[in-house]
């Protein structure tokens, strides 16, 4: 059996009949940029997420980019960002002219902390922060961090880009959150057929500030309030994910039981499995376990040989890229995020992996000496 880290392919019945037929009404229309299938998605996933203003954008990239701009992040203003997370959310403070301070995070949480965002608030005096939910978790400690930035003064942005279907204490995490941002990158849980984001929040300025930017600053047709971006979500990326939306929740139960399996039945003592705190409930978007930076290069040299996939998401800390010579403010590090990098490892998970699939990662990873 050959197995696939992910595979995107897996629609539901009629799926694409579905999308190829609301294509061609597009195609007729021709509503390609606005018009209604952008509102309609809008909607839906305002709906889903239990947002209060919810704006579809090209990429997830640029979604950080309008919402720290629209929450009033300005040129050479002090962003603290985690250590851990996809380079996305480093390239985004200093596209808006800002200066990324990283963080580290939790060895046992791999998320940021309180304690650590308090820290990093007191030593660098920040004017933002981005705090990102990863694998499909959400950080521990998002209400006492929201709290405690609100107290602070610090605008608070949420890169939700893994974390859409996320629940913490059994509501949306995007119910709360003042600003949060998301990727429909299709290996995202919700993906799109290309490239597209969504910038959310609770805060009606914010939301029309956003708005604008997103679309050339434009405050009329040809009046321009802002210098903004390009960054409109095409009508074939909504339209398809208004269909893909329907069978959310079901996509995410099915991941959701990959992971379940995953943590029940593999009994391999090398790996460790990971989950979200217990007040958190997961989307099923990766499977997470942790190796040491010595075991793990023989266990893939393993699943190459048996044909299965893998992930190490992320295998550098932000800190450490090549890119952030120059960039970056300044750090807190106690080596974590290095270490998670080189110890992280990310099982076969996606919507409908059949239940032999399922098995034969699990037999074989149980066999591995
Ligand atoms: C995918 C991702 C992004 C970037 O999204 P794009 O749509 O690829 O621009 C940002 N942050 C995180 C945490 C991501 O996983």
């Amino acid at each position: 059996m050959k197995i696939p880290f992910i595979d995107i392919l897996r629609y539901e019945k009629n799926f694409c009949e579905t999308v190829t037929e609301k294509t061609a009404a597009l195609l007729k229309n021709g509503h390609f940029i606005g018009g209604p299938v952008i509102a309609e998605f809008d909607n839906s996933i305002k709906a889903y997420t239990q947002t209060q203003f919810a704006l579809g954008c090209a990429n997830g990239t640029d979604a950080i980019q309008v919402a720290l701009r629209a929450a009033g992040v300005e040129k050479n203003d002090k962003v603290i960002i985690p250590d851990m997370t996809f380079w996305a959310t480093f390239e985004a403070v200093v596209n808006v002219g800002a200066v990324p301070y990283t963080l580290d995070v939790s060895k046992e949480t791999l998320h940021v902390t309180a304690h650590g965002m308090k820290e990093a608030i007191e030593k660098f005096n920040p004017k933002a922060a981005i705090i990102v939910h990863l694998y499909g978790w959400a950080v521990p400690e998002t209400v006492e961090i929201r709290k405690l930035c609100k107290e602070k003064g610090v605008i608070l942005i949420e890169d939700c880009a893994q974390a859409v279907g996320v629940k913490i204490n059994g509501e949306s995490l995007f119910t709360n959150a003042y600003v949060a941002t998301t990727s429909y990158y299709p290996a995202k849980v919700l993906g799109a057929s290309g490239d597209a984001g969504g910038i959310f929040t609770t805060d009606a300025n914010v939301a029309a500030v956003a708005q604008k930017l997103l679309n050339h600053g434009r405050t009329s047709h040809y009046e321009h309030g802002y210098i903004g971006w390009n960054s409109r979500i095409g009508a074939y990326e909504a339209n398809f994910m208004v269909e893909a939306l329907k069978h959310l929740d079901a996509r995410l139960d099915s991941r959701r039981n990959v992971c379940k399996q995953y943590r029940e039945k593999i009994k391999n003592p090398q790996l460790k499995f990971l989950g979200p705190a217990s007040h958190v409930a997961e989307n099923g978007y990766l499977s997470v376990a942790l190796m040491t930076p010595e075991s793990r290069p023989a266990f893939i040299e393993y699943l190459k040989a048996n044909d299965i996939g893998y992930g190490t998401v992320y295998p550098g800390a932000m800190s450490e890229q090549p890119g952030a010579k120059g960039h970056l403010g300044g750090k807190i590090s106690h080596g974590h995020a290095d270490w998670i990098a080189k110890s992280v490892i990310n099982l076969p998970c996606f919507a409908y992996m059949t239940q032999a699939e399922i098995d034969y990662v699990v037999e074989t990873v149980n066999q591995y000496k």
